[in-house]
């Protein structure tokens, strides 16, 4: 019996390693989005890279490409930054400046919308990731806090250019590590953000360098950081160290964590059709995914996915210059010129609007060693004449070309690299892994799918749904049984909910996660949301747990 006893330990014992071992589970997310890159961008920087280094080389992120994704908005197949990264974070597809939030009914619907959920905030999988499990949540981006895609993670509006209600959500909802551009919107929350324990870093590399803080929001650049191409490296970390920088604080949580990286000014440069800065923004981009894989290896619990939210631009390898003669033309015809370009257009116009009309050739010489003719100068000396001249009308400035715009025709009329447009595009997208423990082909997968891809991985499949019902009750069903209930605007992005329920007064502050109940302060667990179009506070049901 003794003997029996003893084997029965034993095996028990044998069996605990495999059967309760965390060997096969995910404890991490990394998402990186490289903000309106279409296919193309990568074979581009491929063959740049190739030419620069002088061998035949490969991206970051090629090993780990492994099928496509169809992403578009709920009314449109061409999608927008608001829409796209929200769909990858609640499992909605919605329209042109939605920040995870449900859309109203159109008529080019492309999907199914139930009228009555419209701007019903949608939880986010890096909310749900903290709330629900307790993981530690970052952000990292080169554009600004309250930017579509950042926002998309942990925001919630109608209308992506609500930037003060954006940015006053996000420094609410209890984001660990943040770090991107644009130090102005950060200052009015310094004080609050300190008090909660942050390091609130704005434009100082070395105190970046040297904050052991895990709770952390970093700033570079006063409204967003510069292009990379521009970039004051004595100054201005890279994305591939803000990376590395926010897995240190990130992953001191045994919860581990969800992180969202984006390249976002990949995007602005397609916009631009600004090819050099395109090329240098995805490749630094490329490095930030090289400080991700490595970090996923040795970890062996994190999932890394890297996709695009939409294309942008038309950019493509061969152009009407290459209309006869494509297949002759050598890997130096193609790229050479393209190395000699030194600055970022946005920079470029801001050089030419510091100097005299006489000096813009010389500039062009300097900065991308071409000779523009004396059509060309004419053509930039009008562009600067727009770009410097406040009082023309923005209408009269809409049919000609920006500055910018103006001097990308220029540089790339003489380059194979061709573009059909200064907007997005709406091809599919590529799709790279990293998966700790499998080898996962996705062939084709729509946006949607991407989004329940991660909730699996999370281990959150059913529960994204009932936390949005959970975080979101519109106030008037939270609080059926108050005896008093109104909504006071106290200035165009604070509104204020006063509710008498019992002998409770309750005062809710549009976007605020600390509220008062009876005077006292209550920290909740999710941010209320106000939604002017319908006139509804968005709030937790955790609220009726203080309640007497
Ligand atoms: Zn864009």
């Amino acid at each position: 019996m003794r003997k029996i006893f003893f084997n029965l330990v034993v095996i028990i014992f044998l069996l605990i390693p495999t059967s309760f071992s965390q060997k096969d589970s995910i404890r991490s997310i990394i998402v990186m989005i490289p903000d309106g890159t279409s296919m193309s961008v990568l074979s581009l920087a491929r063959w740049y890279k190739t030419f620069t280094t002088g061998e035949p080389t490969s991206l970051h992120v090629d090993p780990w490409l492994c099928g496509l994704v169809k992403t578009h908005s709920s009314n449109a197949p061409i999608g927008d930054s608001a829409p796209t990264t929200s769909c990858y974070m609640t499992g909605y597809l919605s329209q042109t400046g939605f920040i995870s939030t449900y859309p109203p009914k159109t008529e080019q619907d492309l999907t199914p919308i139930d009228e009555n959920r419209a701007y019903q905030p949608l939880i986010t999988l890096m909310e749900a990731a903290r709330i629900k499990l307790k993981k530690s949540i970052g952000l990292v981006f080169t554009s600004y806090l309250m930017d579509a895609t950042p926002a998309d993670c942990a925001a919630h509006s109608y209308n992506r250019k609500y930037r003060d209600a954006i940015a006053k959500q996000m420094v609410h909802n209890q984001i660990d590590v943040v770090i991107g551009g644009g130090s102005q919107p950060i200052i009015p929350y310094v004080d609050f953000l300190k008090e909660e324990g942050y390091d609130v870093i704005l434009d100082n590399i070395d105190e970046f360098r040297h904050s052991k803080n895990p709770l952390t929001w970093a700033f570079f650049g006063n409204t967003e950081m510069p292009y990379n191409i521009d970039r004051d490296t004595a100054e201005v970390p890279s994305l591939a160290e803000m990376t590395a920088v926010a897995l240190k604080k990130l992953s001191t949580n045994p919860n581990g964590f969800f992180l969202m990286v984006e390249g976002s000014k990949i995007d602005w440069a397609a916009h631009n059709n600004d090819t050099k800065t395109i090329i240098d923004e995805f490749l630094a981009f490329d490095e930030a995914v090289e400080v991700a894989i490595n970090f996923a290896k040795n970890d062996k619990h994190t999932l890394v996915v890297i996709l695009p939210d939409h294309g942008n631009s038309g950019i493509a390898l061969g152009n009407t210059n290459s209309n006869k003669g494509y297949d002759k033309l050598s890997l130096t015809q193609i790229i050479e010129p393209i190395t000699h370009h030194s600055v970022s257009a946005a920079n470029m116009a801001d050089i030419l609007a510091k100097s005299q009309p006489e000096e813009i050739p010389q500039l062009f010489k300097k900065y991308y060693q071409i000779d523009i003719s004396n059509e060309q100068q004419k053509e930039i000396a009008d562009a600067l004449h727009y770009h410097l001249n406040k009082n023309i009308s923005t209408e009269e400035k809409k049919v000609s070309l920006s500055l910018e715009k103006t001097i990308t025709k220029i540089v790339n009329s003489n380059l194979y690299i061709g573009y059909t447009t200064y907007g997005h595009t709406g091809e599919d997208v590529f799709l790279a892994l990293y998966h700790p423990y499998k080898q996962i082909q996705c062939g084709l997968i729509t946006n949607v799918e991407v989004h329940h891809f991660l909730r699996e991985a999370l281990r959150l499949e059913n529960s994204i749904d009932s936390l949005t019902n959970e975080c979101f009750v519109p106030h008037q069903l939270l609080f059926q049984s108050a005896s008093q209930l109104k909504i006071d605007s106290i200035n165009p992005s604070t509104v204020q909910l006063h509710a008498v329920v019992g002998k409770s007064k309750i005062v809710v502050e549009s976007y605020d996660n600390f509220i008062k109940i009876n005077n006292q302060p209550i920290k909740l667990s999710s941010v209320p949301i106000y939604v002017d179009k319908n006139s509804t506070f968005y709030l937790p049901r955790e609220i009726l747990r203080y309640l007497p």
